[in-house]
């Protein structure tokens, strides 16, 4: 039997363009390499443009933690009080790296499957003294995009004197974010909707932020410190810890790809595939975490229908075998649903097999399913019917 070819469905990393895992696969340069060198400047000044960011974009070996703790350590010192809001996972995650630095931490907390709001947060940070604020653009775990842009403008009218950082890891590249909002710093990573595979982090700091980095002094990291990369990210010929110079090719790569769709009609698709692929699993009787005013662009939690006739580890083992690998739920939804990455370079023919396979593995399991269900609803919507 030929095997089935497995797409990746999960919310990150996501499948990637054969031309950029060529660069993956292309011979070694020196990071001194004039051409390396110019590449590197380039896509720095397109990761600017795409964030609108007027500061500083770093690109730096690690994965997405990594760029948590990065933006964390370049902006809150132990004199700081920081509110970190969480929908879910991710948003705990943080709260328990600002606590592990010492920080002075006040966690705000959303029900899985809704967000903080801009008037919680107004209310918060009202009572005074705070100095940064974090929150998550798409929580991984809940599906759960955060009004992004209604909170930034809130922050920049009403709490000026407060940073504010967000963690873009699963919406940057794939949900629209303009540090001109009112965003202080965001970061990301490679292998989300940026498309490229695993291994390097993405923090945009606007000038805000790097003035308070600069009034820091130093602070006790090194590799993450924004100081020492300062000077390589203004001028790719100098060193500080040598650039992941494969990983940056092929990122450069990527994002040709990105701008060559172009950033809004990018953003419209993701946004588009989401309402389908949520229509599409609710014609298979799955529910979605995420109530409907937040739900993101770049992933979805799908639950179970409440007479499923087999369990989530025997649910997601069939669709792996139709081709579509899902990922399993975290937290309290851990066994009630999967996690669905919709977000990166997916086409139609990509979405349509993501979604037969997902529909053959439920018909498969005995769930009480029309064959062609979903596939109807998907098809109709991406003929724009
Ligand atoms: C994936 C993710 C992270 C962690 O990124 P890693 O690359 O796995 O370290 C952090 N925040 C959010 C919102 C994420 O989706």
């Amino acid at each position: 039997m030929i095997p089935t070819k497995k797409l990746v469905m999960i919310p990150g990393p996501v499948p990637v363009s054969p031309s950029v895992l060529q660069k993956l696969g292309s011979e070694v340069k020196a990071h001194t390499d004039p051409d390396f060198v110019a590449e590197f400047q380039c896509l720095l000044a397109e990761l600017r443009s795409i964030m609108n960011c007027q500061g500083i974009a770093f690109l730096v070996a690690g994965s997405g933690t990594m760029g948590m703790e990065m933006a964390i350590a370049n902006i809150a010192g132990e004199k700081d009080k920081v509110l970190v809001c969480s929908n879910g996972h991710f948003g705990d995650r943080y709260i328990s790296i600002c606590k592990n630095r010492g920080l002075d931490v006040t966690p705000m907390d959303a029900k899985w499957g809704r967000s903080v709001t801009p008037e919680e947060v107004d209310k918060e940070l009202s009572k005074g003294g705070y100095t940064v604020a974090v929150v998550t653009h798409v929580e991984t775990s809940t599906g759960v995009e955060l009004p992004l842009e209604e909170m930034a403008k809130m922050m920049k009218e009403k709490h000026p004197e407060v940073l504010f950082v967000v963690d873009g890891v699963a919406a940057g590249g794939g949900v629209e974010a303009d540090m001109s909002w009112g965003i202080d710093v965001y970061f990301t990573c490679t292998q989300k909707a940026f498309c490229s595979v695993p291994g390097m982090a993405i923090v945009w700091a606007g000038e805000r932020a790097l003035k308070k980095r600069e009034d820091m002094g130093s602070i006790r990291e090194s590799y993450i410190d924004y100081a020492r990369w300062i000077p390589v990210m203004t001028d790719t010929k100098k060193y500080w810890g040598t650039p992941a110079v494969n990983n940056i090719s092929a990122l450069k790569e990527s994002v040709r790809i990105m701008l060559e769709e172009g950033l809004s009609e990018r953003y419209r698709r993701h946004r588009d595939h989401a309402g389908l692929v949520v229509e599409a699993m609710a014609a298979l009787g799955f529910r979605i975490l995420a109530e409907k005013e937040y739900r993101s662009a770049t992933l979805s939690i799908f639950l179970y229908p409440p007479n499923m006739p087999v369990d989530d580890a025997s649910f997601r083992a069939a669709c792996a075998d139709e081709g579509a690998l899902l990922a399993g739920c975290l937290g309290e939804y851990a066994g009630k649903g999967f996690r669905m990455g919709h977000m990166g370079n997916l086409d139609k023919h990509m979405l349509v097999s993501g979604i037969a396979a997902i529909e053959r593995a439920a018909i498969s399991c005995g769930l009480d399913v029309k064959p062609g269900a979903a596939l109807a609803v998907l098809q109709l919507g991406l003929a724009g019917k």
